[in-house]
């Protein structure tokens, strides 16, 4: 199968083609048909195995058909894979006018509070700074939020960011997609799935 045969559109075939991806990963090519049709995704995935582009690939095309400002959210345990991960969005959006913020711990607040007033479409964050933003930023709130991304949940559920993650599920809407991927399906990861994803969310391993 090709992106396209997955029912990836011309612009974002396009954009993969750039970046060198002509065929899908396995994940791809099972998520993306699913995320496509509007169903929630589990997925057991490691880094590697092309997961970013499993779930950013379908978060830009429902943007590109209804821009809006805040419109997908990434949570991710670390700030490398958060950068990795917006990188990634970057590339694969930015030629088609797709705006993205990256929320990471141990930077200036004030440089990632003017990216915000630019209104991005996609926000990559770990938890603890996103927070902080969601407390302290004017203007700014998930109110609007489409899609929710909990990247590695098995290492965003330990003791650090615990009372983060409450935070942030008490204040995104309850009408949204969520995509969960995790290394292992943990008690507490299965527990996260139930207080987080539809009845009808899709198993991809
Ligand atoms: P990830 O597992 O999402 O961190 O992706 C790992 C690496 O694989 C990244 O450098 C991606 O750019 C690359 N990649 C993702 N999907 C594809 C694909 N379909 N074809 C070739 N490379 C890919």
């Amino acid at each position: 199968d090709t992106f396209k045969d997955l029912g990836v559109c011309d612009q974002l075939v396009e954009a993969c083609e750039n970046l060198g991806w002509k065929i899908p990963s396995k994940i791809q090519a099972e998520a993306i048909p699913q995320a496509l049709d509007g169903k929630d995704l589990i997925g057991l995935a490691q880094t590697g195995s092309g997961k970013t582009g499993a779930f950013a690939l379908p978060i830009l095309q429902a943007l590109l058909n209804s821009p809006k400002a805040f419109f997908a959210c990434v949570l991710s345990p670390t700030r490398e894979l958060a950068i990795q991960i917006h990188e990634q969005f970057e590339a694969l959006g930015s030629g088609i006018g797709v705006k993205c913020a990256v929320l990471v711990g141990g930077v200036n607040m004030k440089e990632q509070i003017k990216n915000l007033e630019a209104q991005p479409h996609i926000i990559v964050a770990t938890p603890g700074r996103l927070v902080d933003h969601l407390c302290n930023t004017k203007g700014f709130s998930l109110r609007t939020l489409k899609y929710l991304v909990l990247d590695e949940a098995d290492k965003l559920l330990n003791e650090e960011f615990e009372k983060s993650i409450d935070e942030i599920l008490n204040v995104v809407p309850r009408e949204r997609s969520t995509y969960l991927f995790s290394a292992t399906m943990t008690k507490k990861v299965k527990k996260l799935q139930r207080a987080c994803l539809r009845s009808n969310a899709v198993k991809i391993e």
